[in-house]
C-alpha cells in the first residue's frame, strides 16, 4: 500500500483548506445553496469555474452580503453586468431568511442573544432601503446589516 501517497494528499488538502479565507467560506456556502448551479441559466458549475454575481449590483449600493450574492457562470455574469433585476426585492428576502435559517446572520454588539435574533429576523418581510447596508424589517423590527452582522435593532412603535 502507498499510504504516502494518501498521506501527501489529504496533507495539501488539509493546507488547502487551513488557507480558506472567510471570503471562500461564503463563497463555498452560496455555491452549495445554489445547489452548484448558475442562478441565471441553471448551467452546473464546478467550483473553480463559478463567479459570484451581486443581485443587487454594486454599483447601485448593493453589498457583499451572502443574500446578495449568488452563484453564477462566467457568460451570465458578464451579460447580466449591472442590471438590476425587477424581482431583486423578493428575491434577496428569499436568501436573506435562508441565511438567518442556516446561522449566517448573526448580532454583533447587541444587547440580544442570538437565538431570539434569529427568532425575530425570521419575521422579516421587507427591504426598508439599501444605501451602503441593507436594512430589513418586520412589523415590529427594523434591521441594519452589514457584512453577514446585524449591527443595529430600532423597535418600532407600539
Ligand atoms: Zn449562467
Amino acid at each position: 500500500m502507498k499510504n504516502w501517497y494518501k498521506e501527501d494528499t489529504y496533507k495539501s488538502y488539509k493546507s488547502r483548506c487551513d488557507f480558506v479565507k472567510p471570503g471562500n467560506k461564503d463563497k463555498l456556502y452560496i455555491y452549495q445553496r445554489d445547489l452548484k448551479r448558475c442562478f441565471y441559466c441553471g448551467k452546473k458549475l464546478k467550483f473553480h469555474q463559478i463567479t459570484l454575481d451581486h443581485y443587487f449590483p454594486v454599483s447601485k449600493g448593493g453589498t457583499n452580503d451572502v443574500f446578495n450574492l449568488v452563484t453564477c457562470c462566467k457568460k451570465c455574469n458578464k451579460l447580466k453586468a449591472d442590471f438590476l433585476p425587477e424581482d431583486y426585492e423578493a428575491v434577496i428576502l428569499k436568501l436573506f431568511l435562508t441565511a438567518v435559517i442556516d446561522d449566517k446572520i448573526i448580532g454583533k454588539g447587541l444587547n440580544i442573544d442570538n437565538k431570539k435574533l434569529k427568532k425575530e429576523l425570521l419575521n422579516v418581510n421587507r427591504i426598508e432601503c439599501i444605501t451602503d447596508r441593507f436594512i430589513f424589517q418586520s412589523n415590529s423590527m427594523r434591521f441594519y446589516i452589514k457584512d453577514n452582522y446585524v449591527t443595529k435593532v430600532v423597535y418600532l412603535g407600539g
